[in-house]
């Protein structure tokens, strides 16, 4: 494979999604009044795709589903994007027409066309989806030797979820300045990413990735209440974790916790799980062989 496969849904008047068609990645779609440009007004997805496999595809569509409710979006028909997805993720495949070792699929629905109904009122608006596949970034440097990491508060108290729901923490949108803009600070700091912490001081997730510790044979991850978003990687890395005897818990964290625990994974579903090796400018050890478990785990997935 070359360029990247594209198929754009086609929307009802009443906003359904009833189908989809393949378009030419290199040619221009999107309008400059679509609402995904000029105010990030959306939710996305982005499934791993692994030897043909769509990794934790129902998941992603109930939580592309979720994020959609969330911004009062209609409601993503689950057949016609995975209708849409099974097309696009067919032809991410290698130059002998094989299916690549490691790909992604991104799904993305936004609220439409801004006036292009002829109406201000959003409501009125039929959305704008596509799904884009393609070849993943090499994520192997970051899989083997680690991360380095600093907490970055968020501005947020760890109950911002429940008193100020308006906020939209916990969905998937578009509005990805600021999850792309930790990186950049990050890199100020000399490291390769970020580790939000809450206001009143409890650890809540990755740029675009969730949280895990080991101490001793139980492996925890912030609860998923925190105005965070619920992974679909982490809640695998946990059923695989229980299916070979590690104990797992959904917790209040503190950055106590990670100066006690034994081993610290930024997960996501493209880069997998990224052992984290220093915190802050402090070097932590790596659990190298649990990670190569967990990485081959997560990358043999066929669903
Ligand atoms: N948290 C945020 C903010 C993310 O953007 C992502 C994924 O991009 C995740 C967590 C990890 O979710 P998943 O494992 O489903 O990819």
């Amino acid at each position: 494979m070359t360029e990247p496969a594209l198929a754009l849904l086609d929307f009802d008047a009443a906003g359904r999604a009833v189908g989809h068609h393949l378009a030419d990645v290199t040619q221009p779609h999107l309008s400059v009044l679509d609402l995904a440009a000029t105010r990030g007004d959306g939710v996305f997805e982005t499934i791993s795709l692994a030897n043909g496999h769509l990794q934790a595809l129902e998941p992603h569509l109930a939580r592309f589903a979720h994020s959609a409710a969330m911004l009062d979006l209609p409601a993503p028909d689950p057949e016609a994007w995975r209708a849409a997805i099974r097309a696009v993720a067919a032809l991410v495949v290698d130059a002998d027409g094989a299916p690549v070792d490691e790909g992604f699929v991104k799904i993305v629905m936004s609220r439409g066309v801004e006036g292009g109904s002829g109406s201000l009122d959003p409501r009125a608006l039929v959305p704008t989806g596509w799904v884009l596949g393609a070849v993943a970034p090499d994520h192997g440097a970051a899989r083997r030797d680690g991360i380095r990491i600093v907490l970055l508060d968020r501005g947020y108290r760890h109950d911002i979820a429940q008193t100020a729901p308006w906020l939209l923490t916990g969905a998937k949108t578009l509005s990805y300045a600021i999850n792309r803009g930790v990186f950049r600070e990050a890199a100020r700091r000399g490291a390769d990413d970020a580790l939000f912490v809450s206001t009143d001081g409890f650890l809540l997730e990755g740029a675009v990735s969730n949280l895990v510790l080991r101490r001793g044979q139980t492996l925890r991850t912030p609860r998923t209440d925190l105005g965070i978003l619920a992974g679909t990687t982490q809640v695998d890395m946990f059923a695989w974790a229980e299916s070979v005897g590690y104990a797992t818990e959904y917790a209040l964290l503190t950055p106590q916790d990670l100066e006690e625990a034994d081993a610290v994974w930024l997960v996501s579903s493209g880069r997998h799980a990224a052992p984290v090796r220093a915190i802050d400018g402090r070097e932590r050890p790596v659990d190298a062989e649990l990670t190569a478990r967990v990485n081959a785990a997560l990358h043999a997935r066929t669903h």
